[in-house]
């Protein structure tokens, strides 16, 4: 089978890794990739926003099977496109990807299913939205409708901040993401973070997972794409995803199947849980990144054979043969990050780290020039491992990014600590 995978992170890396385990994979092209993809699997650069390319792309190569990794091409119609031209697809319709990208259009669908959420209000202009927030006082969430790359929020402490926030976001600052503002209810509790299969009809839950959004230790300082993140979340109890599988993830399928758009893909479910009880904070309609490090690792070679069993509504018959592990990754970033950092400087060590089924250094923004691997982002390697304990996999991952010699790249050393 030749499978085509979208995107250029550790995430991406992280599925090659786990595609490339499948026998049924005969090739492996990855668009547009990253310099540690290419050490496994073809590169090709594509616009992967431009659905007419990607259809042309996987005619070309008589592609048979296409995952989608980042949400903006699906956002962007890609998977639909595919789909029409006849492709298997792993990945949600435009339509059903609303889930991500408009948080107004996901609390509708909350309330239409009786989904357990934080009270909401929905803004087109800033003198409502701030009345609701002298109303309802601090602390209060506000958040832009559209994608804005995990900055769109801002958890306000005090009042006088969340209007701040109101201004700058129908000043523009977030573009047209911030047109319309949602401001919510703040709800305590621990996060974490429950991923599901779902083929349009039938779900399958594949692992939960918790990360560090903050850069430095003691999550603290500005936030990031993640720093690290470690699964399974202790958190996340089979009781509490019984719960959001049947208050929350069921209900929402339901209600997108019944509106003509069904969900088919990974549903990345952001829960906040307090006293036992789930409520839902997010959804993402993809792979969290770095979370889908950790799910990768545990899950291996089945992986792509429950990405097929979704695509094809086949889900009913299909199962996770779990392994009775903890996997962890820790993020190795660009000194400066998420601020301004320096590229293009040397990563040494790589070539001598270990790569097993339980050890792997994921790349999320590496180039290669002279034979040499160059820092190309902001977020660059994600040391991935796992182990019979959670304790074993931490010392396995901070056994790799002790070996990386690179004096530009920093990563937190108390990687999950919650659950340690
Ligand atoms: P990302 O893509 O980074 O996950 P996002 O832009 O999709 O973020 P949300 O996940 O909705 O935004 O919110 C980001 C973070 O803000 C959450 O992970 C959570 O920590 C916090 N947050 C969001 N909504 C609430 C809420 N109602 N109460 C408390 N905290 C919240």
């Amino acid at each position: 089978m030749n499978i085509l995978i979208l995107g250029s992170g550790g995430r991406e890396h992280a599925l090659a890794w786990a595609v490339m385990q499948n026998p049924k994979c005969d090739k492996l092209i990855v668009a547009p990739g990253n310099a540690g993809i290419a050490r496994i699997a073809e590169c090709a650069s594509l616009d992967i926003l431009d659905g007419a390319a990607v259809v042309g792309f996987a005619e070309d190569n008589s592609i048979d099977f296409v995952i989608v990794g980042p949400e903006a091409p699906l956002a962007a119609g890609v998977a639909d496109d595919l789909r029409a031209a006849g492709f298997r697809v792993f990945g949600p319709s435009a339509a059903a990807a609303r889930l991500e990208a408009s948080k107004s259009f996901t609390k509708e669908i909350c309330d239409a299913a009786g989904a357990p959420t934080a009270a909401y209000g929905h803004f087109t202009d800033a003198a409502a939205a701030k009345a609701h927030v002298r109303a309802q006082g601090a602390p209060i969430v506000v958040k832009a409708d559209g994608l804005a790359a995990g900055k769109g929020v801002i958890v306000a402490m005090t009042e006088a901040e969340a209007l701040a926030a109101i201004d700058d976001m129908f000043g523009g600052e977030f573009g047209s993401a911030g047109a319309e503002v949602v401001i919510e209810e703040f709800m305590e509790g621990e996060e974490a973070s429950f991923f599901v299969l779902c083929d349009g009809e039938n779900v399958l839950p594949i692992g939960t997972a918790q990360d560090h959004k903050r850069i430095g230790e003691g999550d603290t300082g500005p936030n990031t794409g993640g720093m690290g993140a470690y699964s399974p979340a202790p958190v996340l109890t089979d009781a509490v995803a019984q719960m959001a599988l049947d208050q929350i993830v069921k209900p929402t399928m339901a209600e997108m199947a019944r509106r003509g758009t069904p969900y088919q893909g990974v549903l990345y479910v952001g829960l906040m849980i307090k006293d036992g009880a789930p409520r839902l904070v997010e959804y993402n309609v993809r792979f969290g990144d770095p979370e889908c490090q950790v799910l990768m690792m545990r899950l291996g070679a089945q992986a792509m054979d429950l990405m097929q069993a979704a695509a094809d509504g086949r889900l009913a018959d299909a199962q996770v043969q779990w392994a009775d592990d903890h996997a962890m990754t820790v993020v190795m970033a660009a000194k400066g990050y998420p601020g301004s950092y320096a590229k293009g400087e040397a990563i040494g060590g790589l070539d001598g780290l270990p790569e097993t089924s339980h050890e792997m250094c994921f790349h999320a923004g590496t180039s290669r020039a002279e034979g040499k691997f160059l820092s190309a982002g902001g977020r660059v390697l994600n040391l991935t491992a796992r182990g019979t304990t959670l304790a074993e996999a931490r010392d396995r991952a901070y056994a790799m990014a002790d070996a990386i010699d690179w004096p530009g790249g920093v990563f937190r050393r108390d990687i999950g600590w919650r659950a340690l």
